[in-house]
């Protein structure tokens, strides 16, 4: 049986969705979302922004698209934990312990990487396999325009019984469309709830995969440690802490926005917050991989980090450092050593890696690989990876554009918005703090383009929308609360009144 865990989140908030209940940096909520890709050859401006719940169900893959390859299979759990970062765990050099990860008996990945740090279009590169500018994921109206299959659309056509259990407000099917290929896709989160706790995830798949009589996949997200920082226990890491700074959304956006930076007592203590919540989902994790028989697939990653330093706080959309890139990755399935491995990943390598290990012979047109011999300790490795900040979307106020990134095992090369690029020297330099700027030819960006142009076919048109329901930028960037940072710029809107958990 095969199971997979993973840490995940989605994006885009519906007009009208109250501010309190989106995240300062990361549009959230049903219906918010990107203006959609642009129509044009990757790399251009978006289309204008706009937001409304989906009112259809997002259109299936094409069948012509792939090959389930067979039927049935090991069962798979694929847990995604939303926002946590590689840099703050225990067996990474962080201070959180992970017993319950760390006693899955699964293969540890040292240097596993998010493609896209949101939610619900790195969930979708993991479940399909191919970058976000070639699913699209349009959240205005929670489709995507990729014609290719996803993970339960294929386990679907092999005859699995497939389940969601979404954990936070973001996932919903309405605005990110990831329900396509699921027989069930639980999203009945509360009225005006932002999340649920993972404990309760946890009880809700235990129950659906105890009545499974055959094949199942089953995904589980989990979204406590996405911001506010709200642990049971705020003195876990932090047990003098006399200030009164602490880890709600109302009091955290103000620096979330840039308009400020707490001091260094503050901010060490709302990184123990953030850190407490981790561990909190670490222990909350144990009665789910408690019942499994042990012949499953699993699958344990987040989808993105979250910045706590280069004067991005609290939020992880708008930059491609390693606090934000770098993420958890476990996978145990039959026929694997437990132990630790070395060897890049990427997010949108987990689906052919999947495939690969369930034995599925499934055709589909992925643009990741499967990394199986690294899970071996095999080598085979990514030799470079590429992320990108949302295309569709302004970072914040001011900033057109997107920010690109090349990743290899040594540096990271990181295009900012005007086409500079920096190079970071990862051995004399681990805290991308002192790049090798210049302009000029930018081979990767070049590559990274022709990848897309490539699989084109596989995009769907464009759904359009009536202009009068779409939101001027002005508009979009209130409701989602982005201020300028930059020096000069203006003030910050006032922050929104607490986000309730
Ligand atoms: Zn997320």
């Amino acid at each position: 049986m095969l199971i997979v865990a993973a840490l995940v989140a989605c994006s885009s908030p519906e007009r009208e969705t109250p501010r309190a209940a989106g995240h300062p940096g990361e549009p959230r909520g049903p219906g918010a979302g990107h203006p959609g890709p642009p129509g044009g050859p990757p790399g251009g401006p978006g289309g204008p922004p706009g937001s409304a719940p989906r009112t259809t169900p997002p259109e299936p893959a094409d069948p012509a698209t792939f090959s389930a390859g067979g039927a049935g299979g090991p069962n798979i759990l694929w847990v995604t934990t939303d926002t946590v970062s590689a840099g703050h765990l225990a067996p990474w050099g962080g201070r959180v312990p992970l017993p319950t990860l760390e006693g899955l008996g699964a293969v540890r990945v040292e240097q596993a990487y998010s493609n896209f740090p949101e939610t619900a279009l790195s969930h979708w590169s993991m479940f399909t396999g191919v970058l976000p500018e070639v699913h699209g994921n349009v959240p205005p109206n929670g489709m995507s325009r990729y014609s290719g299959p996803s993970i339960a659309e294929l386990a679907h056509a092999r005859g699995y019984a497939t389940a969601a259990f979404i954990g936070g407000v973001t996932l919903k099917d309405e605005s990110c469309g990831l329900s396509r290929g699921f027989d069930v896709y639980d999203d009945d989160l509360a009225a005006g709830a932002d999340h649920r706790s993972a404990p309760e995830m946890v009880a809700l798949a235990q129950r659906w995969i105890a009545t499974q009589k055959g094949p199942w996949f089953a995904w589980v997200h989990v979204f406590d440690a996405h911001l506010p920082y709200t642990p049971t226990d705020p003195s876990r890491f932090d047990k003098d802490y006399a200030g009164t700074l602490d880890g709600t959304e109302a009091k955290l956006r103000p620096f979330a926005n840039g308009a400020s930076t707490p001091p260094e007592r503050d901010l060490a203590h709302v990184t123990a917050l953030y850190d407490a919540e981790i561990a909190e989902v670490d222990a909350a994790l144990q009665p789910l991989f408690g019942s499994l028989h042990g012949d499953e697939i699993v699958v344990v990653n987040a989808d993105h980090g979250e910045s706590f330093a280069h004067n991005y706080l609290f939020n992880h959309r708008a930059v491609l450092w390693d606090d934000v890139l770098h993420v958890p990755l476990y996978v145990k399935a039959p026929g694997l050593k437990p132990g630790t491995v070395s060897g890049m990943v990427g997010l949108v390598d987990l689906l052919p890696t999947v495939v690969d290990l369930a034995g599925w012979h499934a055709t589909a047109p992925f643009m990741g690989v499967s990394r199986v011999s690294v899970l071996r300790g095999e080598g085979g490795g990514a030799t470079k990876l590429w992320a990108r900040t949302d295309p569709w979307m302004p970072l914040l106020p001011g900033e057109a554009g997107a920010r690109f990134a090349e990743l290899t095992p040594t540096s990271r090369m990181i295009r900012e918005l005007d086409g500079t690029r920096c190079t970071y020297d990862l051995g004399s330099d681990p805290g991308e703090l002192h790049g090798d700027c210049a302009g000029g030819e930018d081979r990767a960006w070049t590559e990274y383009n022709a990848a897309i142009q490539a699989m084109s076919r596989y995009q769907r048109a464009e759904v359009s929308r009536p202009a009068g329901e779409r939101l001027t930028p002005g508009e979009m960037l209130e409701q989602l609360g982005y201020t300028d940072r930059r020096p000069g710029s203006a003030p910050p809107p006032p922050p929104p009144p607490p986000a309730g958990r």
